[in-house]
């Protein structure tokens, strides 16, 4: 059985440029699974050799009792639950946000393997690109910056995601 890998976080992050990047370089089988909503999009790919699921999760919402919002926040703790690898997605221009330490708060709570993307770092390598250290803050270890937009990053942070694997 090939391992999970679900990509959380809050709306707007980039959790979708991010999957369709990983996809559209390397795709292998986009597939639809029995069992699997129209939010929560799922794809076979590797990396390094390595093949696994990318879940693409819809965002989080917290502490609303809109019905939509709870559907789509049980399917995101629906894969949060079935992965084996959480790559907790952020937003590097906006900085930490109330709800990336909610999200970041569960993912210590479950204990399972979990990367911290910092998404939007689109100047990387560039000296001034150092915001996506406040992210440390969250408690899941080293964050790592992207720009999935650009691509930029992306194969150092798949490296990162594999070793997990
Ligand atoms: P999601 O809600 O987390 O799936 O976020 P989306 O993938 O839909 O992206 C939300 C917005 O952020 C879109 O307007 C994207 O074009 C933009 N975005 C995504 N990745 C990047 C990035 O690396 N840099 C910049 N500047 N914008 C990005
Ligand atoms: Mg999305």
């Amino acid at each position: 059985k090939l391992p999970v890998v679900a990509v959380v976080g809050r709306p707007n992050v980039g959790k979708s440029t991010f999957f369709n990047r990983v996809l559209g370089e390397r795709i292998a089988i986009v597939e639809d699974r029995p069992g699997v909503t129209r939010d929560r999009n799922f794809a076979r790919t590797e990396w390094n050799g390595r093949e696994f699921y990318l879940v693409d999760t819809g965002g989080m919402v917290e502490n609303s009792d809109e019905p939509m919002d709870r559907l789509i926040r049980d399917q995101v703790l629906t894969a949060i639950a079935e992965a084996d690898v959480l790559v907790l997605m952020v937003d590097g221009k906006a900085g930490p946000h109330p709800l990336d330490f909610a999200v970041a708060k569960h993912l210590r709570k479950i204990n399972k393997p979990s990367v911290v993307l910092v998404n939007k770092v689109d100047n990387l390598g560039h000296p001034s690109a150092t915001g996506h250290h406040d992210f440390w803050e969250l408690g899941l270890g080293e964050p790592n910056p992207v720009s999935s937009l650009s691509g930029k990053g992306s194969g150092d942070v798949l490296d990162i995601i594999v070793q997990h694997l």
